[in-house]
């Protein structure tokens, strides 16, 4: 039978121990450091009140306590844990250093505390109050941490107090009672804000997460899975002006299937879309420079971009591929051209326009795109280089 009194309390979240501990592991050092700072200031302020043997006795305890919680940290830090199984062992020790720390802070409101001399003890519950206080933030990441250290301390010193039977001593002794239970109910709340904005934080790397993958989506063909023409258009604006502030060369090159129509006829679509996989899949592949970009930008269409390439290298890269694919030997029984499938290349490239734009870019490759599949298709064409007079003419 399902039990019903699970689903009103909070599911577990793995992962948020991980960084619970880590913060808690992070302020122990200023834990210690005040530990002991209080300690010298009481054992100063309490000399000659009570006995030294008592008062050394608890101060060599403190610095003990203090000592195994320094090495638990240094343990921890050498350890690096990762996982949420490490950190479980780890929160144990925290919560066992937290404890013995309030054991021996509790053990002052018995130990240290004056029978006879009210300022000394005013003095002693100041100080006990100051470490509940001042442990709020620094024990409230790790639930129970606070616990296992405030409890301790409150409720020897709290029963001394009222042990003394008068009236201030009572009301002082309960004082301290309800200060640790505010304090405790403070400590409750520092705890859910931390696990909330722990919360909140990893939530916000998550979606941050998915955004990025859309954003890498959205410029991916679905069908071949290398870049779109969307990638392309942005690729082609962003190296445009690069190439123009290095004035370095960029080149295009458009390549189209020939007669993908009469492939489809004949083999029918899906094994069309089987075969634009494969085509594209071997011009991914083709391309070796880190800044080259393959797009598929229409049906059977692809786009090259060629970063700091010249005319001649981007002829010698169309021709690779041209080969590559032929190397593929995908039959096309109904083309005209070859028994095989082919490709048509048209290529332009920016050194050959001194002050055009993308789009000239563009209309230049397929401009020669066309020239190829004129001249027979299954070969590469490149724009031609422009005479001066035609280019004063702006042609
Ligand atoms: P050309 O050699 O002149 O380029 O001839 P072509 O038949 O390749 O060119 P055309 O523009 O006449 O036909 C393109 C064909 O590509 C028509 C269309 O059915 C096919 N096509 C476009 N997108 C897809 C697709 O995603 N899958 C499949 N299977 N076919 C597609
Ligand atoms: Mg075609
Ligand atoms: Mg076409």
């Amino acid at each position: 039978m399902e039990n019903r009194g699970q689903q009103f309390s909070a599911p577990p979240d793995p992962g948020i121990l991980v960084p619970q501990i880590a913060q808690s592991f992070r302020q122990l050092p200023i834990s210690l450091i005040v530990n002991l700072a209080n300690g010298l200031i009481l054992a100063a302020v309490l000399w000659g009140a009570v006995p030294a043997f008592v008062l050394l006795t608890w101060s060599c305890l403190l610095i003990a306590v203090t000592g195994a919680r320094f090495l638990t940290l240094q343990a921890f830090r050498n350890a690096s844990p990762r996982s949420d199984s490490d950190h479980a062992v780890w929160t144990e020790y925290f919560l066992a250093g937290a404890c013995a720390a309030g054991v021996v802070w509790g053990a002052s409101g018995i130990l240290l505390f004056h029978p006879s001399s009210f300022p000394h003890q005013v003095v002693l519950a100041f100080v006990l109050g100051g470490m509940v206080a001042g442990a709020v933030p620094l024990l409230s990441s790790v639930r129970h941490a606070y616990w296992c250290f405030a409890i301790p301390v409150v409720v020897p010193i709290s029963i001394r107090m009222m042990w003394v039977g008068d009236r201030i001593h009572l009301i002082m002794g309960l004082l301290m009672a309800i200060f640790g239970l505010a304090m405790l109910a403070t400590s409750a709340q520092v705890h859910r804000l931390f696990r909330d904005s722990e919360k909140l934080r990893r939530e916000l790397f998550s979606s941050i997460e998915v955004e990025q993958a859309l954003e890498y989506l959205v410029r991916l063909d679905s069908l071949t899975g290398i870049p779109n023409r969307r990638l392309f258009e942005e690729e082609l604006s962003k190296e445009w002006g690069r190439a123009k502030r290095d004035k370095k060369p960029l080149s295009l090159i458009m390549a189209d299937i020939d007669h993908f129509k009469e492939y489809n006829d004949h083999y029918g679509h899906p094994a069309g879309d089987l075969c634009l996989v494969e085509v594209a899949q071997a011009m991914y592949h083709a391309l070796s420079r880190p800044g080259d970009v393959v797009a598929r930008i229409g049906g059977e269409e692809f786009a090259f971009l060629l970063p700091q390439t010249d005319l001649s290298g981007a002829i010698a890269v169309a021709e690779q591929i041209r080969e590559r694919i032929l190397a593929l030997n995908l039959p096309h029984e109904a083309s005209p051209v070859a028994r095989q499938v082919t490709l048509s290349f048209g290529i332009s490239s920016s050194e050959l326009f001194p002050a055009a734009s993308p789009a000239d870019l563009i209309r230049a490759s397929d401009k020669a795109l066309y020239e190829a599949k004129r001249c027979g298709r299954n070969q590469v064409v490149a724009q031609p280089r422009k005479t001066a007079p035609e280019l004063d003419r702006g042609l």
